[in-house]
């Protein structure tokens, strides 16, 4: 799919007004917020795109694509997966990524740290998913079991366990986002200090709660559509 660059421009500064007034009634400064760019379903182009505008963090959903993608991108960039990983994928995931978000259960744990150790990388820095809103539908790992999660990765020699991502449930009511949202960051701070490390990173919102994110403190929004677009074979995580 071509991706029309004044296009994005466009929406871009429509994403960045969006998130400097959240920010605002929130109290909080717009710099210590990334915007990535999910890219998935799109071609490489839209990650030299997204680059050349200072997006450097780009989200992927699936490994493969990905890692084909990559071969055809010219910028510098920072590759994210935020969609479900398998078991049987950790090796490719820990070769074509520089952070995994979505660390949701032990097998996981173990399989990327194994990965990493045959692929000779020290660290890779990770992010547990937490299914905070408790859907059925959705990836991510309990509340109740978090901790115990959220400890192995800690312990794991070549993981580094930066923050928590969270995917809230679908709902017409944008308070139910809302406190997903705030209840990742209760859990993050229980965590922050069981463990004592910072889990600096609170990756929650996309296109469409991004300003609910955004007050309840996310340092790391997830958008696809606002920057490029209705997906045409959008398929989700
Ligand atoms: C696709 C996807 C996004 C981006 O969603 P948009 O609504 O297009 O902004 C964010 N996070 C995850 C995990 C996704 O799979």
């Amino acid at each position: 799919m071509m991706t029309d660059p004044e296009g994005f421009d466009r929406r871009l500064g429509e994403v960045r007004l969006r998130i400097a007034r959240a920010a605002e009634r929130a109290g909080r400064d717009a710099g210590e917020i990334t915007l990535m760019a999910v890219t998935k379903t799109h071609g490489p182009e839209a990650v030299d795109l997204a680059a050349e505008a200072g997006l450097r963090h780009i989200g992927e959903n699936r490994v493969q694509e990905a890692a084909k993608k990559q071969h055809g991108v010219k910028a510098e960039v920072f590759w994210e997966l935020i969609g479900p990983l398998q078991s049987n994928k950790a090796r490719l995931a820990a070769a074509h990524f520089d952070r995994v978000q979505t660390v949701d259960r032990p097998k996981i744990v173990r399989a990327l740290d194994r990965a990493c150790g045959e692929l000779g990388r020290s660290e890779l820095p990770v992010l547990v998913q937490v299914n905070v809103s408790e859907d059925p539908r959705k990836a991510g790992v309990s509340v109740a079991e978090a901790s115990a999660l959220a400890e192995s990765v800690h312990a794991a020699k070549h993981l580094r366990l930066e923050g928590l991502m969270t995917l809230p449930a679908l709902d017409d009511d944008p308070e139910v986002a809302r406190r997903a949202f705030a209840g990742l960051r209760e859990l993050r701070d229980r965590l922050a200090d069981g463990l004592g490390v910072p889990l600096s990173v609170l990756s929650m919102g996309m296109t469409g709660d991004l300003e609910a994110a955004v007050e309840e403190g996310s340092t790391l929004l997830r958008v696809g559509t606002a920057l490029f677009g209705e997906r045409e074979t959008g398929f989700d995580a």
